[in-house]
């Protein structure tokens, strides 16, 4: 969906004079079969581009000069191969301005026992330069991510290729809008925030306009271009008998593809990765935006209802983070309930605008009346999703700081069938259980509006966490509600009120 080889991490590995020529030209030279070979890894996502090896605080500074300067460059990994000493690096880090991932590798999977010698030691000796290397960060208290292990291991490859995602996110984040149309719901609060601190935190502009822009664009597009679009979901959505004949049905459809059409046209002149809606502001517009908000989100947007432009922002995040991984990702909202003692569940849904990547099967489109909105019966797409371990995370505002609470799930095949429910819905389990978990995720302050991702884990929300500067509270399977109460506490001191 997104074209990840387009982020390039440079690859800067320490060393310093000391050690003359050769070892230099070694270290060099390991550093770009490295790098070869991470190119070569499908597993990879992201271009690592391999920089000269750093010897002096000179070298050091100007690499770090050019990778703020080079809009390409999603993130630095760092590798001492030698030793090179960390003062060298304080002006460097100083300036930096992209994500860190501290690569604790070394060339030589396995110690030469028989023909070992002190030059081996000194050339290879990460085990060593890369805890002076780790030692400035953590003095400097500066966030990165350290992966450590062999670099041909899948495991070292997998960790960096997450964090390459989450930093693919962060600068796709930094040139990103979300088209707000409509205000936030009056007096729903989780979903307010503010928007001057997001923009300094992530980069996001959030700005809005007017619903009536969306309803002239609407007005504009062609019975032919809506007909089109149509057929394209004919072809990849199982409709409802009486929408394959020209009838009320079949008409709601074509208003919805006009609006997806609509929207899509708006998101591209305005250079927009996410857009939020509203249902208290819909003039002009025939229906809420349903199977409308379902395909822009299929084909890559963040989207948030009720003027939620923080979890709209972080379903495009998501929505990056996930690219070209199997499962899906979506805007989501805790529903309600199954409290069956050994069979407890939560059924996630809203009122339309669930995402299909994260379906069971083929979506199908159907047409109902919705209570709310005072609008004409929508069309939408109606599925199950997919059984198997997912993730929510949120994204609320303090006041003074934004947190992220990731809860770790199980969702699991919906075995009742639901004939008056024509929504897109997922049943999960959340770990540890369900009680800890809802205690847990209100305890953190968690929004009723989530990031559902199936594709994603935790660990992709922690980096770009991590990297944005924002607080992280995973609730998985070892969290303790007081203990969580206690650890968000004792949270306030480091990250002030
Ligand atoms: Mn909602």
């Amino acid at each position: 969906m997104f074209d990840l080889k387009k982020f390039e991490f440079w690859f800067v590995v320490g060393s310093q004079d000391l050690y003359g020529e050769e070892t230099l030209k070694q270290a060099a030279d390991h550093a770009r079969i490295m790098a070869e070979e991470f190119n070569k890894d499908p597993a990879i996502p992201g271009a690592v581009v391999l920089k000269p090896v750093a010897k002096s605080p000179g070298e050091i500074r100007r690499v770090f000069e050019e990778a703020n300067a080079a809009s390409a460059c999603a993130g630095i990994i760092t590798w001492m191969h030698t030793f090179s000493p960390s003062k060298m690096w304080i002006g460097g880090l100083q300036i930096n301005k992209k994500p860190i991932l501290h690569l604790h590798t070394q060339f030589n999977r396995d110690i030469p026992w028989a023909s070992i010698d002190m030059d081996f030691m000194n050339l290879n000796q990460s085990a060593h330069g890369d805890r002076e290397h780790g030692y400035i960060y953590a003095r400097m208290r500066l966030p990165r991510k350290i992966v450590a292990g062999f670099w041909q291991d899948p495991e070292v490859r997998r960790r960096t290729a997450v964090w390459m995602r989450a930093a693919a996110a962060r600068r796709d984040g930094i040139y990103s809008t979300v088209l707000r149309l409509g205000d936030n719901m009056r007096e729903v609060a989780v979903t307010e925030g503010d928007k001057v601190e997001a923009q300094i935190k992530f980069g996001w502009q959030v700005n809005t306009w007017g619903i009536g822009d969306l309803a002239a664009c609407y007005q504009t597009v062609s019975g032919e271009a809506a007909d089109k679009l149509v057929g394209e979901y004919e072809a990849a959505y199982e409709l409802e008998t009486e929408l394959r004949n020209p009838g009320k049905g079949r008409t709601a459809v074509r208003e919805q593809a006009k609006i997806e059409i609509a929207l899509s046209r708006m998101l591209e002149t305005e250079h927009a990765g996410a857009f939020t809606t509203t249902f208290q502001d819909l003039h002009g517009l025939p229906q809420l935006p349903g199977l409308a908000c379902q395909r822009l989100m299929e084909r890559g947007y963040g989207f948030g209802a009720e003027g939620d432009w923080k979890q709209s922002m972080l379903v495009r995040a998501a929505k990056v983070m996930a690219s070209g991984l199997s499962g899906g990702v979506s805007f989501m909202e805790d529903y309600t309930y199954h409290f069956e003692p050994g069979r407890e569940a939560a059924l996630g849904a809203h009122m339309l605008e669930v995402c299909p990547s994260i379906a069971a099967g083929k979506p199908r489109l159907e047409v109902h009346p919705l209570g709310i909105g005072g609008k004409a019966p929508p069309a939408r797409m109606v599925f199950d999703a997919a059984p198997g371990p997912a993730v929510l995370a949120t994204l609320v505002d303090l006041g003074g700081r934004f947190r992220m609470i990731v809860n770790e799930i199980e969702t699991v095949k919906i075995e009742n069938a639901m004939p008056k429910l024509p929504v897109a819905r997922a049943l999960w389990k959340p770990y540890p259980n369900m009680r800890d978990a809802a205690e847990s995720w209100i305890i953190a302050g968690g929004a009723h509006h989530s990031v559902y991702s199936s594709a994603l884990t935790a660990e992709y929300f922690r980096d770009w966490a991590e990297m944005t500067g924002v607080e992280f509270v995973l609730i998985g399977p070892d969290t303790k509600p007081a203990r969580l109460q206690d650890e968000l506490r004792w949270a306030e001191a480091y990250w002030g009120r």
